[in-house]
């Protein structure tokens, strides 16, 4: 039997840079990604194609009790399917950004999100990255990364990968969208965004994408930075 790879847990606040960072520190490690954020997505975007409203307890329980949410690796990373069909692009729209704070602060939907977490993660080796990985999900992963950096530069970041993708946004909209999902995630009851005690704290306001990947890969390897 070979040792057993460890769990990178890696959250933080939106537009810390944990979807970008994660990918590349999995491919570097040989490790599998898992993007949660996308699985909640998923749920969200199921949610308002069946008409539902967010925030009624027992339709999106049904929702989620009877959908398939599956994470495929391909080469550059991960593709995200709702009942069997390619959503990627889908959930990143802005209906699904506004409506996924809502659906994800639903017990019934942390409770599978979670529960199939679990199952990705169990055999070790993989990144994933979320609000919750290092508190709830994986408590006794062997490395917790808590990303961060100032508003203003995690806004910038979105607004460039926005605008790359076509989207029309001004980045005084992007800060205020930004500061009500983080709030919502924060006080939120179950699972809300905080850093696990034992995670490490990275502010990646002045650093490179590489400094960052170059920082969470040394950890792990057990180099010294
Ligand atoms: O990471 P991303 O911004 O795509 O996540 C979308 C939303 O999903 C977050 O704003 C949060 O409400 C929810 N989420 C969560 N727990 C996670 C990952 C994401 O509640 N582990």
């Amino acid at each position: 039997m070979g040792v057993r790879k460890p769990i990178v847990a890696i959250d933080g606040p939106v537009g810390a840079g944990k979807s970008t960072t994660a990918r590349r520190v999995a491919r570097e490690l040989g490790f599998v990604f898992v993007d949660t954020g996308a699985m909640y997505r998923a749920v969200t975007l199921d949610v308002l194609e069946k008409n539902t409203d967010p925030g009624d307890e027992g339709a999106v329980k049904a929702i989620v009790e009877n959908s398939t949410v599956e994470l495929r690796s391909v080469e550059n990373g991960q593709r995200t399917f709702l009942n069997g069909r390619d959503v990627t692009d889908r959930i990143r729209d802005r209906d699904v950004t506004a409506a996924v704070s809502a659906v994800s602060a639903q017990k019934a939907v942390r409770e599978r999100m979670t529960e199939l977490q679990r199952a990705l993660g169990r055999d070790g080796g993989v990144v994933m990255e979320g609000r919750d990985i290092g508190t709830v999900v994986f408590p006794n992963a062997e490395f917790k990364i808590f990303l961060d950096a100032a508003i203003e530069t995690r806004a910038e970041r979105r607004y460039e990968e926005m605008v790359s993708k076509g989207m029309k946004i001004s980045i005084k909209e992007l800060i205020e969208e930004i500061r009500e999902r983080d709030k919502a995630n924060t006080e939120r009851a179950l699972a809300p965004l905080k850093k696990a005690p034992d995670a490490i704290l990275i502010d990646t306001t002045d650093m490179t994408f590489e400094e960052q990947v170059a920082t969470i890969v040394s950890l792990v390897r057990g180099e010294k930075g």
